[in-house]
């Protein structure tokens, strides 16, 4: 299963990811994106995505300004 890797640190909050795949982003209280429920490996978060969820994802990688979003197939 494909993984989405995410660079929190460096988020600059533009909501984009959120737009792309609310069931998986939501914008937090620090004005940063959080991947829901993903497990914290120390200010990268990784989480599993299905395919059902990947083309989103994918796009929410593609628009990031930031270049912090990975999809990892
Ligand atoms: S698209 Fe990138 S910079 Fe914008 S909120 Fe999401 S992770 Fe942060």
């Amino acid at each position: 299963m494909a993984k989405i890797v995410h660079y929190r640190g460096k988020c600059i909050g533009c909501n984009s990811c959120v737009e792309h795949c609310p069931t998986f982003w939501k914008m937090d209280e620090d004005g940063k994106s959080t991947l829901i429920d993903a497990v914290d490996k120390g200010q990268i978060f990784v989480k599993q995505v299905d395919d059902a969820f990947l083309e989103e994802n994918k796009k929410a990688e593609k628009d990031c300004p930031v270049h912090i979003i990975k999809v990892v197939e």
